[in-house]
């Protein structure tokens, strides 16, 4: 198979990491016998300094007429001054708007290898295995805000629409019939009127169309709560863009680092968005030390979800677990033991794939 990838390394990790998924990719084509072809486009802090915007034209353009896009991250305290005119995560916020985008798919996954690496308790977090779904296109992230003259109070706005829940919960419920068949969706319905129509939808939805699979709603600071203490319990998990953002991160910390989860951004047509779920770490960016498996999970994903190569993805998380089971550990899992770069764990990772098969 052909198929073309657009590579958005983006700012601090993300060229670090994205580099060792094109390497992995690369290998991927070659024992599996496809021809990926790769273009970089600028997108972020980068994009501002070069092109003057966070999401040039030519980069949407490039996602546009690629049938997956990678994305490193963005953002770095270079950029944060609260009164630029434009701020590296707008890119990220403008491309997913401008392709649809509105499902982020999330897998949570706690690898036994790294049980003893994670900050939580073995018993607890010991085969985890989540879905969570968070809404992309709604919520408070793209209400607009708004700010009294004199600049004494500001306002975001959270606005949600029928349409967008609707399809956000379709695609989970679907995704649970797939899996264990529950759903939880995650709202603050005592509180604020978005979550209440959330609630209302939802229930109709997976009352109407969902009867086979068991369905719960639950407030999200008691999820806050439920996934330190019982994660294990949750099977697919469909939230709003806020909720959605705070509790995944607050997952990652079930296999351990940030450096270990995968996320992609699904349309309901056109090339999906592939990345990790970490930012562009500046406090490390730069010293070769960045763990690369959660943008080679998100390259994997990318094959599966875009392209429909389900083996060769199988193939990836194959060779991932590989080199876990060798102990090779970049230092954010490494528990105080040996460690090794960001493009030795690439390297072992293709290594590894010569001796995995789909
Ligand atoms: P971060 O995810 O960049 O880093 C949080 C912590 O996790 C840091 O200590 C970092 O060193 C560590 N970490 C993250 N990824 C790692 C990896 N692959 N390997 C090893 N350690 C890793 O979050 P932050 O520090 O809050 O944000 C930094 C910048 O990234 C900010 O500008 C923020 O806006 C941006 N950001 C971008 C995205 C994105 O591009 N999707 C997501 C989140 C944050």
């Amino acid at each position: 198979m052909e198929a073309r990838f657009a590579l958005l390394p983006g700012d601090g990790i993300g060229p670090e990491v994205i580099s060792e998924a094109r390497r992995v990719l690369e290998a991927v084509a070659d024992v599996a016998g496809h021809r990926f072809s790769f273009t970089e486009y600028a997108i972020g802090g980068c994009a501002i300094d070069d092109h003057g915007v966070a999401l040039p034209e030519a980069t949407l353009e490039g996602a546009r007429s690629a049938d997956a896009i990678l994305l490193g991250a963005v953002g770095g305290p270079r950029w944060s001054d609260p009164l630029a005119s434009s701020r590296p995560e707008d890119g990220l916020l403008a491309i997913r708007s401008e392709l649809g985008l509105f499902a982020n798919v999330r897998p949570v996954r706690t690898q036994p290898q790294l049980a003893d690496a994670a900050p939580r308790k073995r018993e607890i977090i010991e085969d985890v295995d989540s879905l969570f779904f968070r809404e992309l296109t709604g919520g408070i992230y793209f209400g607009g805000s708004t700010t009294t003259s004199e600049g004494a109070t500001v306002a975001d706005h959270m606005r949600s629409s029928v349409h967008e829940i609707e399809r956000i919960v379709r695609l989970a419920a679907e995704a649970a019939r797939h899996r264990r068949g529950e759903l939880t969706s995650v709202d603050k319905a005592n509180v604020l009127a978005v979550s209440r129509l959330w609630r209302s939808v939802a229930d109709r939805v997976m009352s109407e169309e969902f009867p086979d699979v068991e369905f719960e709603t639950v407030l999200v600071d008691a999820m806050a709560m439920h996934l330190l203490s019982r994660p294990r319990d949750f099977d697919v998990v469909v939230t709003g863009n806020l909720f959605g953002d705070i509790l995944t991160d607050e997952a990652s910390m079930l296999p351990g680092s940030m450096g270990m989860l995968a996320s992609a951004s699904l349309g309901a047509s056109g090339p999906g968005l592939f990345e990790p779920i970490h930012g562009s770490a500046p406090d490390i960016a730069g010293t070769g030390t960045a763990n690369p498996l959660a943008m080679i999970l998100a390259a994997a994903m990318a094959l599966e979800h875009s392209l429909g190569l389900t083996d060769e993805s199988i193939r990836i998380h194959r060779a991932v677990d590989v080199v876990l089971d060798a102990g090779i550990r970049t230092p954010d899992i490494a528990a105080g033991g040996p460690v090794v770069s960001t493009v030795e764990m690439g390297t072992a990772v293709v290594e590894a794939l010569d001796r995995t098969t789909s």
